[in-house]
């Protein structure tokens, strides 16, 4: 195997066992702990969990260690206070169904060491639990792991747990088994049913326009995240637009990648919100390798060689390649993004 191969695998083995840790978690939402964090963002048992695991897993599976730093979102830093023994304790028990003889220590350290600052040629970025409120709500999220090398994202691995592999299936009912998209640039995107790495390995494309049906949009339902109203006037000045599919996390990536909808638009709310690498690397990846087309609002690549944050860029557009054009001029057009609250 060569070292592009082992990075993936590496990738696609962490995010499946951290997939199949936070399935059990979601089962079992009322005994989820969640904490606040200081942007006011939930983050849940699971989240911490997840991030310990795929650091553990990564470990396992690379032995140098400058090919495993991690851009993550998470920290240990407020699990290691006194006042909260409750949730240390529930982390460190989750992480145990997995690896019983994973110590305290172990898991801390695991989180922490994913704390890399981006400033590296090569590192992971990884989002734990990409979509806690849709967790929280038993709805969709999903463990998003990209592998950025030279400001590009060259591989991504995303664990569905809760996302039917099945299009005809409702998204607002979890699934028992989940879905798991990997790509590699250049090598295209694949889907492993039931998160499980020796399923077998099936390619996915983005589907064709076809004059014939409406077009499907798909956005977040957090309404703080994406601006609704700026989406609708897109919509009304596009035409045969569907109402939009709203599901939380970057399972919106793999819902265009899967040729199951055309677009996700993700439009500012808010002046200066910077879009985080781990929100995006993984997701990114896995559409282009699958047809689509990703910019941000204005139509220019998304930059990944700022760090943590896609700072030269606003908002994304990911769709299939006859709409992404005129999605970018129509956002031209009605000056989308142009007037924002503060
Ligand atoms: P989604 O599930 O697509 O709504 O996105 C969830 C992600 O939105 C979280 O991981 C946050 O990092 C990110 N987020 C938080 N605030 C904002 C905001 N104002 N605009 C865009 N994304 C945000
Ligand atoms: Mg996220």
């Amino acid at each position: 195997m060569n070292h592009a191969n082992d990075m993936i695998a590496a990738g696609i083995q962490a995010v499946a066992t951290a997939s199949h840790i936070t399935r059990t978690v979601q089962a079992n939402l009322d005994a989820v702990i969640t904490l606040t964090k200081d942007d006011r963002s939930p983050v849940t048992v699971a989240d911490l969990a997840a991030q310990a695991i795929v650091a553990l897993v990564l470990e396992e599976c690379l032995p140098d260690p400058a090919d495993r730093l991690v851009v993550g979102e998470e920290d240990a830093g407020t699990l290691k206070d006194e006042s909260m023994s409750a949730v240390r304790n529930a982390v460190v028990s989750t992480v145990q169904q997995w690896r019983p003889n994973a110590t305290e220590q172990d898991v801390l350290d695991a989180i922490d060491q994913c704390d890399h600052d981006g400033s590296a040629n090569g590192y992971w970025t990884l989002d734990p639990i990409d979509g806690t409120k849709g967790f929280l709500r038993n709805q969709q999220y999903a463990i998003a792991l990209g592998r950025i090398e030279d400001g590009q994202v060259i591989h991504g691995v995303m664990g569905c747990p809760a996302l039917p592999v099945s299009q005809d299936a409702r998204l607002d009912i979890p699934d028992t088994r989940g879905v798991l998209y990997a790509a590699s640039r250049g090598e295209g995107a694949w889907e492993f049913e039931g998160c499980d790495p020796a399923a077998e390995r099936l390619g996915i494309r983005s589907r064709p326009l076809q004059e014939e049906r409406l077009l499907q949009f798909c956005g977040s339902v957090e309404k703080a995240h994406s601006n609704r109203s700026d989406a609708d006037r897109i919509a009304e000045h596009l035409g045969d637009v569907g109402d939009p599919v709203r599901i939380d996390s970057q399972c919106k990536y793999a819902l265009v990648a899967r040729g199951q909808a055309d677009a996700y638009l993700r439009l500012p709310t808010r002046k200066g919100y910077v879009e985080k690498i781990w929100d995006h690397a993984a997701g990114s990846i896995i559409a282009q390798e699958a047809g689509v087309i990703v910019t941000d609002i204005h139509g220019n690549p998304l930059d990944f060689s700022h760090g943590a944050g896609l700072k030269e860029n606003r908002g994304v557009i990911a769709a299939i390649p006859s709409l992404h054009e005129r999605l970018i001029a129509t956002i031209e057009e009605l000056e989308v993004g142009a007037v924002e609250t503060a």
